[in-house]
């Protein structure tokens, strides 16, 4: 039965909080409780339920991330309330998120006589969304110019198989035919020389993942751009490239500047990257650029009031916080280039020694050493004689509580399973060192036990993974 004030007197001012009537207690769960209880009971009650999920900076699943200095916190936390698309009540809020996008633009090379735009977004999936529609509706006015029957086929999108989740929405939502180019074990990224099998007049773009999500891998976006200009030459209706830079976008730019992927190439027209993944801020974030508002349809932009005037908008969500604006702001203006360069460069360092070491046990082949991306991956070798597979050692290591997924390749190479590290700023070379040990620990407890688990038939779970 649930607990009912009326049942004892109230607990006073004083009383311990595991003391308290609801500490000992049945709380509601599913229906909201009659009485209210008091506020540091609840943050208690809540606090303990969520004790058991592990703890996030040991979650090496994942590219989000899991620190921020105790400062960025406090501004976050102080400016919850303030609503990011309430333009003209919050004018230098506004301000600081206009300066994220310039200084992005900058950083990804917008050229000087071209007028970039851009925006935040919740993350990378909306920033996403925003560069698919637009070249979704681009695509649809030229296409109507160039005289092709829009309405005779689905308009399509090119991407390599190893595309985030993020893709196959924006195409399942908006009705446009995803074309997979097939990777495979020569190609572990998107297979230009393959790209042109899957173009023609109703191909609204093609994407250039800068990251793997599965892997880390980047696509040769240099070769794709090479390969459209050719391309675009000769077609009845130019193919643009956007670029998903989730992982690769806020990485990228500090470590190898040289690089060229971004707004440098002719066809890439938009970027977009997940401010919480390398931009070092708490989930919540992302942004997209267009590289000329030539690039962002009309149709798509909303006008919102803002100082007396009003300022082009063009994102999906209306309402929504703009601590993580603010949180991207305090970074930027904190760490500035050489910070974000400093920290990457450790953390691809750090990536590096644990691949060393990973590949020195003689057991695993190496996918991606954190060459690319800060991150490592690999699969048990076809000839090892181990009774025990990835997904053991994930479950061995979780009791270390590490958390680190085991999971199949995309289509074509879903009979490979790989383990995958991402390595984050808050994964020091100590604790990395830590991780080994227990790494070395848990294969010397799998190849001394009896492996009963997995029978004939083990299912490829796939938890974990994909962000
Ligand atoms: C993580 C990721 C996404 C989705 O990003 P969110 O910010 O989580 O919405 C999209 N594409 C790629 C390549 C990713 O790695």
């Amino acid at each position: 039965m649930l607990f009912s004030r009326k049942d004892r007197l109230g607990d006073k001012y004083d009383t311990p909080v595991f003391g308290t009537i609801e500490s000992g207690s049945e709380v509601a769960k599913d229906v909201l409780g009659k009485d209210s209880i008091a506020p540091n009971v609840a943050y208690q009650l809540i606090k303990d339920e969520l004790m058991n999920e592990g703890n996030a900076r040991l979650n090496l699943c994942t590219f989000c991330q899991t620190y921020m200095e105790p400062e960025a916190t406090k501004l976050m936390a102080e400016t919850l309330e303030k609503n990011a698309i309430d333009k003209s009540e919050y004018p230098q809020t506004t301000e600081m998120e206009n300066r994220c996008v310039s200084m992005l633009a900058d950083l990804w090379n917008a050229p000087e006589d071209m007028k970039y735009i851009g925006t935040s977004t919740v993350g990378s999936s909306e920033a996403c969304m925003l560069g698919g529609m637009a070249m979704k509706f681009r695509w649809r006015n030229r296409a109507k110019e160039a005289g092709i029957d829009v309405n005779a086929k689905k308009p399509n999108l090119v991407i390599s198989s190893g595309y985030q989740v993020c893709w196959e929405k924006f195409c399942v939502y908006w009705d446009i035919e995803m074309r997979l180019v097939p990777m495979d074990e020569e190609h572990m990224s998107l297979d230009v020389d393959k790209v042109l099998d899957y173009v023609d007049d109703y191909t609204i773009g093609v994407v250039g993942l800068l990251g793997i999500t599965y892997t880390g891998k980047f696509d040769d976006i240099k070769a794709l751009d090479a390969l459209l200009e050719e391309y675009n030459k000769t077609a009845k209706i130019s193919v643009p490239i956007h670029i998903d830079g989730a992982s690769g976008g806020m990485f990228v730019p500090f470590i190898d500047p040289e690089l060229e992927w971004d707004f440098r190439l002719k066809n890439v027209v938009s970027i977009s990257t997940s401010g919480h993944k390398y931009g070092l801020v708490y989930p919540g974030i992302g942004w997209v650029i267009w590289k000329d508002e030539e690039y962002l349809p009309k149709e798509l932009i909303f006008e919102v009031s803002y100082l007396g005037g009003s300022m082009p908008t063009m994102a999906i969500n209306f309402s929504r916080s703009a601590s993580q604006v603010i949180g991207q702001y305090y970074n930027f203006l904190r760490l500035g280039f050489e910070g974000y360069r400093q920290i990457h460069q450790r953390t691809k360092d750090v990536a590096m020694y644990l691949s060393r070491e990973i590949e020195a046990t003689g057991l695993f082949k190496i996918y991606n050493d954190g060459e690319n991306l800060p991150i490592v991956c690999y699969r048990l070798k076809d000839d090892v004689n181990v009774e025990w597979t990835l997904y053991d050692l994930a479950d061995r290591l979780a009791m270390k509580g590490w958390q680190i997924p085991a999971y199949p390749l995309p289509i074509n190479l879903q009979n490979t399973i790989i383990q995958r590290i991402v390595c984050r700023a808050d994964l020091s070379h100590d604790m990395a060192e830590l991780f080994i040990r227990d790494l070395k620990m848990a294969i010397n407890d799998l190849n001394n036990a009896n492996v009963l688990v997995h029978g004939k038939k083990q299912e490829n779970k796939k938890y974990g993974f994909t962000h």
